[in-house]
């Protein structure tokens, strides 16, 4: 807590204007917020109980609150729908053991390559492994 309000918040429905905390209930028990589809109109709080339709999807995320589609929210892959930009991509060489091989004993090794990805759009992460 902000040393401001130590001696009490200030508040204006669900956001304290001095600290900017913020609370779901009012003193009488009543939601605070002020649902505005997924988003609160006062505090823009993400409204975590909105259902899908509340949101306005635009590919992989919402625009309104900024939260990435979950796959079953559009009824598709949501999966295909982030605009995947590589980011960094390193190999590197793993032991698989010896073996006698020709002779003499060999070092397998084989070489993981491991790419990061990044959505343009919502920045979610994801790597992949060769
Ligand atoms: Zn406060
Ligand atoms: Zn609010
Ligand atoms: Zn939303
Ligand atoms: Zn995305």
């Amino acid at each position: 807590m902000s040393i401001k309000c130590l001696f009490g918040h200030k508040w204006a429905g669900c956001v304290c204007t001095r600290c900017g905390k913020t609370r779901f209930f009012l003193p009488n028990g009543r939601e605070a917020h002020t649902w505005d589809g997924c988003k609160c109109s006062v505090c823009q709080k993400r409204n975590t109980f909105a259902k899908k339709d509340d949101h306005i999807w635009d590919g992989c995320y919402c625009v309104a609150c900024g939260l990435q589609a979950p796959v079953d929210a559009l009824g598709r892959d949501v999966f295909d729908m982030h605009d995947w930009e590589a980011v960094s991509s390193s190999s590197e060489e793993i032991t698989d053991g010896q073996v006698w091989l020709g002779g003499h004993f060999s070092t397998m090794t084989e070489t993981i390559t491991t790419n990061k990805y990044r959505c343009r759009r919502c920045g979610m992460e994801r790597e992949t492994k060769n």
